[in-house]
C-alpha cells in the first residue's frame, strides 16, 4: 500500500510497542497514547515461545533479547507427591527449538530503544472512547486527538475501547482463578534451562521460571508464580503472604529458601485473567491488537507471543493490500485461526490446573504423563507449548 497514513497507537504495552516500531518503519505517521505517566513493564518475567521470537527476529532484536534472557528447553511440571505430569523438551519439536524466559524489564527497554519515537509518546494520557465520526480520540479529561486514518486499540485486556463497543464482544468473562508472581534472585538454582512447576490438585500450582538479566540489577532471575483463587488474589495481605509461603514450604522446600527474601506483600504483583473473544477485532477504522482483542487465561504462555503476532500480521496486511479498507478486511483472516484455536485451548485446560474440580486433577496426574509419550499426543502437546498450534481446518 502506498502513502503515509495518520495513525494512533492506544496503549504501549508488547502490542503497541511492537505495533509502533513496524508501523513507523512502513513511514506512517504515528500517535501513541499510553495511560501511564511513566511508561514500563508492569510484573515480573514471562516464557517467549518460538512463534514470538520469530517476529523479534524480523524487528532485527532476536540477538538483544537472547542476550538479556534465558534459553528454555524443556518444561517439567510434577505433583506433590513427585509424580511426574508433565514434561516436554523443545527439541521433541524440533533441532534448536527453544523458548525464552525473559524478564518484562527487558522485553520492554529492547522495545522501546529501537523505535525511534519514543521520546513522543504522549504519556499520562488516557483514552476513553472513539468519537461519533470513528476518526478521533477522546481521553479521559474531554480532549480529542486526531483525526487519524487507523486507531490500533492495543490497551490490554481491560480495554476501554472495547467496553465502549460493546457490539464487538462475543464473550467476557473473569476467570475466578489468578496468580501471585515476582522476581526472585537464580542464586545457584539448579534448573537453569527449565521452566519447573509444582501441582496440588488443581487449587494449588507453584512455577519457577529462569527469566536471565533483571534490568538495573546484576545476576540472574527467575520468575515465580503462585496461582490462587481470584477472592484470595484481590485479598492478598500479610495474612495471605505468610500462608503462601508456609505452603511453598510444604509442597516445594527448594522454591521456598529461595522466596526467603522477598518480605512483604507488597514486593508480589497479583494478576486476574480475563477470557475474551471478539465477533471480529476490527471496526470501521479501529482495530484491535493484543490482549485488547483476545485476553486469554496465561496457562498456556501465549499472550506475548500473540501480540507480537498481532502486530506483524496488522503490518503485512498494510503492506500486500491495496488500500487501508482492503488491509482491515485482510487482516482478520490472517490471525483468525491462531487465535481462534488458543482461546479454545486455553479455555479447556486452564480448569486442569486452577480450579476446584478435584477428580480432573487425579486424572491429570494419572493420564498427562502416559499420553505425552504417544507420539501423536505428544506432537500436538509440543505444537501447543511452541505457539505452532493451528486450527484443525488450516
Ligand atoms: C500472570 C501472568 C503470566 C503471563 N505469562 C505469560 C507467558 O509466560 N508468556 C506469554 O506469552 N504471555 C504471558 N502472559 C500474557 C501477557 O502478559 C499478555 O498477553 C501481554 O502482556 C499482552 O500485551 P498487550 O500489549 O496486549 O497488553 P498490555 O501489556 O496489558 O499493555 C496494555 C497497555 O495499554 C495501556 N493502557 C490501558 N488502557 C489505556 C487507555 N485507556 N489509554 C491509554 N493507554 C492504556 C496500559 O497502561 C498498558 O501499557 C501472562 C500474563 C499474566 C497475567
Amino acid at each position: 500500500m502506498q502513502g503515509c497514513l495518520r495513525v494512533a497507537i492506544v496503549g504501549y504495552g508488547t502490542a503497541g510497542q511492537a505495533a509502533a516500531i513496524l508501523l513507523h518503519g512502513q513511514g506512517h505517521a504515528l500517535t501513541v497514547f499510553e495511560q501511564a505517566t511513566a511508561p514500563g513493564p508492569i510484573g515480573a518475567g514471562f516464557l517467549l515461545q518460538p512463534t514470538g521470537l520469530a517476529v523479534l527476529a524480523r524487528l532485527g532484536l532476536h540477538e538483544q533479547v537472547l542476550l538479556r534472557g534465558q534459553r528454555i528447553d524443556r518444561l517439567h511440571g510434577c505433583n506433590h507427591r513427585g509424580r511426574s505430569v508433565m514434561d516436554m523438551r523443545y527439541a521433541d519439536h524440533a533441532k534448536d527449538c527453544f523458548g525464552l524466559g525473559l524478564t518484562r524489564g527487558s522485553l520492554f527497554t529492547v522495545l522501546r530503544d529501537a523505535y525511534a519515537d519514543a521520546s513522543k509518546i504522549l504519556t499520562g494520557t488516557c483514552i476513553d472512547q472513539v468519537s461519533d465520526d470513528g476518526r478521533h480520540l477522546i481521553d479521559s479529561e474531554g480532549r480529542e486527538h486526531g483525526p487519524f486514518d487507523l486507531i490500533v486499540a492495543a490497551d490490554g485486556a481491560h480495554s476501554r475501547l472495547r467496553q465502549a463497543l460493546p457490539q464487538l464482544v462475543r464473550r467476557e468473562s473473569v476467570y475466578p482463578w489468578g496468580a501471585l508472581w515476582c522476581l526472585l534472585r537464580a542464586d545457584d538454582w539448579p534448573h537453569a534451562n527449565e521452566l519447573r512447576q509444582r501441582y496440588a490438585g488443581t487449587r494449588e500450582m507453584i512455577g519457577l521460571l529462569p527469566v536471565g538479566q533483571r534490568v538495573g540489577h546484576p545476576g540472574r532471575w527467575l520468575t515465580f508464580y503462585f496461582s490462587l483463587r481470584g477472592d484470595q488474589v484481590d485479598a492478598f495481605n500479610v495474612d495471605g503472604f505468610q500462608k503462601m509461603r508456609e505452603r511453598v514450604a510444604s509442597l516445594w522446600p527448594e522454591a521456598s529458601a529461595l522466596l526467603s527474601r522477598i518480605e512483604s506483600p507488597e514486593q508480589i504483583n497479583r494478576a486476574r485473567y480475563r477470557d475474551v473473544v471478539l465477533r471480529a477485532p476490527v471496526q470501521d477504522r479501529i482495530v484491535f491488537l493484543g490482549d485488547a482483542a483476545h485476553a486469554m487465561s496465561p496457562q498456556l504462555g501465549q499472550g506475548v507471543n500473540m501480540a507480537l503476532l498481532d502486530a506483524q500480521a496488522l503490518t503485512d496486511a498494510l503492506a500486500n493490500s491495496a488500500n487501508i479498507d482492503e488491509a482491515l478486511q485482510s487482516y482478520p483472516r490472517r490471525r483468525r485461526a491462531h487465535v481462534a484455536v488458543y482461546q479454545r485451548l486455553s479455555r479447556w485446560l486452564t480448569p486442569l490446573f486452577q480450579s476446584e474440580l478435584d477428580t480432573l486433577a487425579r486424572l491429570r496426574d494419572l493420564g498427562f504423563g502416559p499420553l505425552s509419550r504417544l507420539p501423536l499426543a505428544r506432537g500436538q502437546m509440543l505444537k501447543i507449548l511452541t505457539g505452532t498450534k493451528r486450527a484443525w481446518w488450516r
